[in-house]
């Protein structure tokens, strides 16, 4: 432990938080010289119907791969560019470049774009996304915006504003990592929401815990009580996918279908994927 006299008071720093502190510094600098066009890419995970087993839409996701960091995960950078104040920049030049590749699609997929606290509390406000949306050509039906509970509490009233300005123009709204940092049902009820995507955390231990069992079947019965859809991340295993199937989730997303794909990779993906369904129904049908 290194002790240190800031302003009178000491501090007790572990080396572990001095190295943290360090690389945080250091992802930081290399932010704010990064070229966003070609450093940052996207990748998409399908979102799938749980019934249907059918693809309904794709969550994009950010990837940075700093020329002097190497791969920096989205968990890191995100929180880096909100401190720095580069987060709406970066919002905007993602969501130009996931709509160009959205636009590719079919008509009835959708898809999922993350919003940070500052993208919806900040006093610019929405109206940078709004034109960037209008100019895109994408339908607003066919967009959710994914925004978190911690976003929404940063500013709620002019989190209310932004959301409902999105709303407006036809586009879903979905509060994401339900159940993890601030939760708090008012939310819930307060806001416009479509889809409540709750978190990974709850699925791991689905079938071995009966208490994340019920948790998840209290959600599934809100949801169904409130009209919204339940959908459920970080579905690994069939054997998940079975349990939120018969608690009534509605939409999943994981490792279980599949990994998020680069851009190029989601036309081979549909095909398949309909390839897979085409046969799944024949053998059905013989069955009968
Ligand atoms: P998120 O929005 O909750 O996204 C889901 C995360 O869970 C993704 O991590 C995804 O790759 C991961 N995941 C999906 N299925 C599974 C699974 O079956 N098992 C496991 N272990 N993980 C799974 P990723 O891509 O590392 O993103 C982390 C977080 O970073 C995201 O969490 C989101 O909060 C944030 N993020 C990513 N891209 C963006 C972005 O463009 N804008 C903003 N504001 N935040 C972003
Ligand atoms: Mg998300
Ligand atoms: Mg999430
Ligand atoms: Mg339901």
């Amino acid at each position: 432990h290194a002790k240190r006299h800031l302003r009178g008071r000491t501090v007790i720093f572990s080396i572990e938080l001095e190295a943290e502190i360090r690389s945080r510094g250091v992802i930081e600098n290399s932010l704010r010289t990064a070229d966003f066009e070609t450093e940052l890419e996207l990748v998409f995970q399908p979102i799938v119907d749980a019934m249907s087993e059918r693809t309904a839409s794709f969550e994009a996701l950010a990837r940075w791969q700093s020329p002097r960091l190497g791969w920096v995960s989205p968990a890191d950078f995100i929180p880096a560019a909100e401190r720095i104040g580069l987060i709406r920049p970066l919002t905007q030049a993602l969501l130009v470049r996931a709509l160009a590749t959205a636009k590719t699609w079919p008509d009835d997929i959708r898809l999922s774009f993350n919003l940070s606290a500052h993208d919806v509390c900040s006093p610019e406000g929405i109206l940078p996304l709004i034109a960037i949306i209008e100019k895109s050509g994408v339908p607003p039906r066919r967009l959710d915006f994914e925004i978190t509970e911690t976003a929404v509490t940063f500013d709620f009233v002019r989190a209310q504003q932004s959301i409902a300005a999105l709303k407006t123009m036809g586009c879903g709204i979905s509060l994401d990592d339900f159940g993890t940092g601030y939760s708090s049902l008012s939310h819930v009820h307060r806001l416009p929401l479509d889809k409540i995507k709750v978190d990974r955390s709850f699925v791991a231990d689905i079938n071995d815990n009966p208490v994340s069992h019920k948790i998840i079947k209290s959600l599934t019965g809100l949801c169904d009580d409130m009209e919204i859809a339940c959908v459920v991340e970080g579905v690994e295993t069939r054997a998940q996918l079975d349990s939120l199937r018969r608690l009534g989730c509605d939409f999943i997303q994981g490792y279980y279908f599949a990994k998020p794909m680069s851009g190029d990779a989601i036309d081979k993906y549909l095909t398949k994927e309909q390839q897979r369904l085409h046969a799944a129904g024949t053998r059905d049908a013989k069955v009968v």
